[in-house]
């Protein structure tokens, strides 16, 4: 008997199943309507049922879907690079195009790994990164993810890489301030590195709000700015993971923007294609390309579907739409929005201990006391009973729980599509506080 592809092992039963989406709504074949509060996994930025998408996609579908990339570029490819090196911090006017996240992180790792070799300094190969930090579930990129949870089983597998703690200003020690604070954790980076040797680190990698091992932690101001100085100090790359982050979710077009960083290599995908297609990519600057191309002349990455024309084309039409609506903008007002009514939330909460976020990428972090910020037990699951509670009422909302795996507590995200209103921001929280209400007297039985 045939089994059903995807089943929630937690509960033993099926998910619903989905039908179609217009807007900021999904529905499922039984008629029921949800909001699409995290944009799925923070990817569908410009809304599900976009018709001049759809248009895109079937007009490039009947063109060529496929060729492969060591055989052709297309007009779509090309045109899309040029978008993101326009769109994109400094002289990142390199992209290389995959699939998921994961692969584009894993691809920065080995672009650092090969730049190196082509200058001459073979031994700098490792890579640093955070605790609380998610890169990607492929070996590569799990090795830099600081995600406890999600590397548990596979310890023995992935490479010993050096990890920091992250800024989580929530937790920050009592009485610290946060321009202290920020210095205080981009020391451990300078740290780190000396006590490992410059010559042995290839990059540090980091979410410039981090995301799904968190939930919307956003770092002090002057934090990205010392890392970047660190990073050039020691001739150690930094690679800016804008998966989550990236194409106008924190109400700038990438995260870094909002503290003026410019990344040596920068990671894409989610809204990246919206959700319309999988599409990822791995940015890199001139100085990278032009020292791998003087050098071996081969980047030691790729897929099948590398660069393929139907993403690409999709991508650049979805990067089209965000421009031509002002998502970028719209992100900021509406994001300043719903996090003002998150803070009310907060307030009126004794389970949620935070509200946070940056745009349109906001979280809640639950607490069993929000005097000492003690969280609850993982094993009680507050995060993943809300996360129930909202689905049953028809919200989506997205885990952020495990990056550190009960030393903190669990926490939420809520980023719906960039093109919500505030009618629609009012009616998801509508959703949101039923949710929070009736876990709260769950668990404060
Ligand atoms: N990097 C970040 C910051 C992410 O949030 C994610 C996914 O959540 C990834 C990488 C991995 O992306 P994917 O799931 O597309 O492989």
């Amino acid at each position: 008997m045939q089994r059903s592809y995807v089943i929630k092992p937690e509960l033993g039963k099926e998910y619903a199943r989905v039908s179609h989406g217009k807007g900021i709504y999904l529905y499922d074949v039984s008629g029921k309507r949800y909001i699409d509060g995290s944009s799925g996994a923070v990817t569908a930025s410009i809304g599900h049922g976009i018709e001049e998408i759809a248009d895109v996609m079937r007009e490039q579908a009947l063109k060529v879907s496929f060729a492969y990339r060591s055989h052709f570029s297309s007009d779509a490819v090309e045109e899309l690079g040029a978008k993101l090196a326009d769109w994109a911090p400094g002289e990142l006017n390199w992209s290389f195009f995959v699939n998921s996240g994961s692969e584009a992180t894993e691809t920065a790792q080995k672009i650092a790994i090969q730049y190196w070799q082509e200058k001459g300094r073979p031994t700098k190969t490792r890579m640093i990164s955070r605790w609380m930090s998610y890169h990607g579930i492929t070996m590569g990129a799990l090795s830099m993810s600081g995600h406890v949870l999600r590397r548990k089983r596979f310890v023995p597998l992935l490479a010993d890489y050096p990890v920091i703690s992250p800024p989580y200003p929530y937790r920050r020690p009592e009485g610290m301030s946060l321009e202290d604070y920020a210095m205080h954790c981009a020391g451990e980076l300078e740290t780190a590195i000396l006590r490992i040797g410059p010559d042995q680190i290839a990059a540090f990698i980091a979410e410039p709000v981090i995301g799904a091992s968190g939930g919307a932690v956003v770092p002090p101001d002057g934090y990205f700015q010392r890392i970047r100085e660190i990073c050039d100090r020691y001739d150690v790359l930094f690679i800016a993971d804008e998966v989550m982050t990236g194409i106008g979710r924190t109400g700038a077009k990438f995260g870094v923007d909002h503290w003026g960083v410019k990344p040596d290599l920068m990671t894409l995908g989610k809204g990246m294609s919206a959700g319309y297609t999988p599409m990822a990519a791995t940015m890199a600057t001139d100085e990278l390309i032009d020292t791998i191309t003087r050098g071996s002349g081969l980047i030691m990455a790729g897929h099948t579907y590398s660069a393929n024309p139907q993403s690409a084309a999709v991508s650049l039409a979805v990067l089209r739409y965000v421009e031509a609506h002002n998502l970028v903008e719209k992100a900021a007002v509406q994001g300043a929005y719903l996090q003002k009514k998150l803070q009310e939330l907060a307030d009126e909460s004794p389970i949620i201990g935070e509200a946070r976020g940056l745009g349109l990428l906001c979280g809640l972090e639950f607490v069993k006391d929000k005097q000492t910020k003690e969280p609850f037990p993982l094993s009680m699951g507050v995060a993943a009973r809300v996360i129930a509670k909202a689905f049953e009422s028809g919200l989506l909302v997205y885990p952020a729980s495990g990056g550190l795996d009960g030393v903190a507590g669990d926490a939420i995200i809520i980023s719906p599509p960039l093109t919500i209103t505030t009618e629609e921001i009012d009616e998801l929280m509508d959703l949101l506080k039923k949710a929070v209400q009736q876990v709260q007297e769950e668990v404060r039985q």
